[in-house]
C-alpha cells in the first residue's frame, strides 16, 4: 500500500493491489539479443494457442521450406503454424509441452546447409521500416493476414491475434494498449526487443489501431526499464496518435485488467464474461506487435521469437532469437548448461510459469523465458495453518476470496469454489507470494480450475456418447 502511494506520487500507473516481488532482472537486461541456430531436431506442436489445435497440412518425411505452412485447422479462434527451419517432417507423435500437457506434434530436422536464412538475426531486428504507411492497409486485409502470419499472443496467453482485432459494430474500440510491462520477475525478452527493434513494434501498434478502429494506441512500460521507454519514445515521435506512459513496477502490471486500470482508469467487467473490448480497449503485448509488423509489412510469418534464458541457476544467461520448436535442453546447453545447486526450471517467470516436467520440451509461441532456479532462489515454506491475517484476500487484484475458494477445493467442493467465482482467477500467484502460513492458494485454485474443466469435458464427451 506504501509503495503504491509512493508509485503515486512520483506519477506512476499504478492499478490496486498487486504485490512488489524482487525484479531479478540483472541476469539478462542488458544482454542484446543472439540468434541460437537448433542442431537437433525440432518438435513442433499442434498446439500454441488457445482455440481449435491445428492439423499437419504436411506428409511425413516431406521437405519443407523455412516458413512454409506446415499446419492449419478452419475454426475462427485459431492460427496456422509454420516451419521454423528448412529440413524434412518427421512422423506425426506426441509431445510434451512445458505445462505438462501432452499434444500432437510434428518432428522437424533441420536441413544440413541453409536450414535458416544467414542474415535470421538481422532480419529480424531490422530498423528500416521508413516509408511504410499503416493509413494505407485495409483493415480487412491486416485481419485476414495477421492469421494468416500466425500470430498469437506472446505474453503467455497465445490468443490467436487476428480474432482480438477483428472490428465489431456492437463492441468498438477506442484504444490499443502495447503491453510492455513485462511484469514477471527475470524475464527480459520484451524489454530487449522494444530497445533493439522499437520500430517495427510501432508499426505494429499502428496496424493494430488501424485494424479495430481505435482512435489512438499506448505503450505501457514499467519504470524499471528506462532505455526501452526512451527507445519506444523516439520511435513514436511525429505520430500523435500514439503515446508512451510509465507504470510503476508492480505485478501483475501486465495482466490486461490490471494495466487497463492503471492505464484509463476503466474497470473490466468480471472474468470470465467480462473483456477488454467492454471497455473498449484491446491490449497487444510488444512482441505481438511486432510480429504484426513482419507478418503485414514484410510477409513473414510467425517462426522465431525471443526468448530469455535466466536466473541464477543458468551458466550463461542470455536473450536468444530461437525457432519455435528448439528443445529447452539444446538452448540451455548453448546458455552453458546448469549449476550444480540448480532445484528448478520454469517456463516462463517464477510467478505464472510452470515448472517443466523435463529438459525435453519444446519452445513454443507463448514462451518467453526460461527461468533456472537455484536452492538460494527458491523459497521453501513449510505449510501451516491459515492465522487468518486476511493479506491474500488484500493483495488479490481481482478482489477474489482466495481463502474460501481453496478451501472449497481442498474439500473437493467445486460448485462452491465456483460460487466464490474461481474462474475468474488469473492465476497470478499473489495470494501464494504474501501467505505467511506458506499456504500454495494459487497452486490449489489452478488445481480446482483444472478439475471443473476435466469435469466438464467428461461430461461432453459422455453426452455425446448417448446421442
Ligand atoms: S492467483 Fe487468483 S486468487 Fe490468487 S491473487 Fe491471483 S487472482 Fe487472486
Ligand atoms: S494469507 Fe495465508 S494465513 Fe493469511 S489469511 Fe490468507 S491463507 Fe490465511
Amino acid at each position: 500500500m506504501i509503495q503504491v502511494l509512493r508509485d503515486r506520487l512520483k506519477g506512476l500507473k499504478v492499478f490496486s493491489r498487486g504485490i512488489h516481488p524482487p525484479h531479478r532482472k540483472k541476469y539478462s537486461e542488458s544482454l542484446p539479443i543472439r540468434a541460437y541456430i537448433p542442431k537437433g531436431e525440432l518438435m513442433i506442436p499442434m498446439v500454441q494457442h488457445i482455440g481449435a489445435p491445428c492439423e499437419p497440412v504436411v506428409k511425413a518425411r516431406e521437405e519443407v521450406v523455412f516458413g512454409q505452412k506446415i499446419a492449419d485447422v478452419g475454426a475462427p479462434v485459431s492460427a496456422p503454424i509454420h516451419a521454423t527451419v528448412s529440413g524434412k517432417i518427421g512422423v506425426g507423435t506426441v509431445c510434451l509441452l512445458p505445462s505438462g500437457r501432452r499434444v500432437p506434434a510434428l518432428p522437424l530436422k533441420p536441413a544440413e546447409s541453409e536450414a535458416l536464412p544467414a542474415n535470421v538475426l538481422e532480419d529480424f531486428l531490422d530498423r528500416d521500416w521508413d516509408g511504410v504507411d499503416p493509413a494505407g492497409y485495409d483493415p480487412e486485409a491486416i485481419v485476414q493476414t495477421v492469421r494468416e502470419a500466425g500470430v498469437v499472443g506472446q505474453g503467455g496467453a497465445t490468443f490467436p491475434t487476428h480474432f482480438k482485432l477483428r472490428r465489431n459494430p456492437k463492441t468498438p474500440i477506442d484504444t490499443v494498449i502495447l503491453n510492455g510491462c513485462e511484469c514477471e520477475p527475470y524475464l527480459t525478452a520484451d524489454h530487449r526487443l522494444m530497445v533493439e527493434a522499437p520500430e517495427p513494434i510501432v508499426i505494429g501498434l499502428q496496424l493494430a489501431v488501424r485494424a479495430c478502429g481505435a482512435e489512438r494506441g499506448i505503450i505501457a512500460i514499467e519504470e524499471n526499464k528506462p532505455d526501452a521507454i526512451e527507445a519506444m519514445r523516439k520511435a513514436i515521435a511525429g505520430r500523435p496518435e500514439l503515446d508512451v506512459v510509465v507504470c510503476a513496477t508492480q505485478y501483475p502490471m501486465g495482466g490486461e485488467r490490471q494495466l487497463i486500470a492503471a492505464v484509463l482508469g476503466r474497470e473490466v467487467p468480471s472474468a470470465p464474461l467480462g473483456l477488454p473490448l467492454h471497455v473498449r480497449v484491446v491490449v497487444v503485448n510488444v512482441a505481438t506487435a511486432h510480429s504484426i509488423a513482419r507478418g503485414v509489412v514484410k510477409g513473414k510469418p510467425f517462426t522465431h521469437r525471443v526468448v530469455s534464458v535466466t536466473g541464477g541457476g543458468v551458466v550463461e544467461p542470455g536473450n536468444w532469437l530461437v525457432p519455435v520448436g528448439t528443445m529447452f535442453s539444446e538452448l540451455i546447453a548453448a546458455c552453458g548448461g546448469v549449476k550444480p545447486d540448480v532445484v528448478k526450471v520454469l517456463a516462463g517467470g517464477p510467478m505464472m510459469g510452470p515448472t517443466v516436467p523435463h529438459l525435453d520440451v519444446p519452445v513454443t509461441k507463448g514462451v518467453g523465458g526460461i527461468t533456472i532456479m537455484t536452492e538460494a532462489e527458491t523459497a521453501h515454506w513449510q505449510e501451516s495453518p491459515c492465522m487468518r491475517c486476511g493479506r491474500c484476500v488484500s493483495n488479490c487484484p481481482l478482489y477474489l476470496s482466495t481463502t474460501k475458494i481453496a478451501h472449497a477445493v481442498m474439500h473437493r467442493d467445486y460448485e462452491l469454489a465456483e460460487k466464490y467465482h474461481m474462474s475468474a482467477c488469473c492465476e497470478c500467484g499473489c495470494c501464494s507470494y504474501v501467505c505467511p502460513a506458506g499456504i500454495p492458494l494459487a497452486q490449489y485454485i489452478r488445481a480446482g480450475k483444472n478439475q471443473v474443466r476435466m469435469i466438464a469435458a467428461q461430461k461432453k464427451a459422455q453426452d455425446k456418447k448417448a446421442g
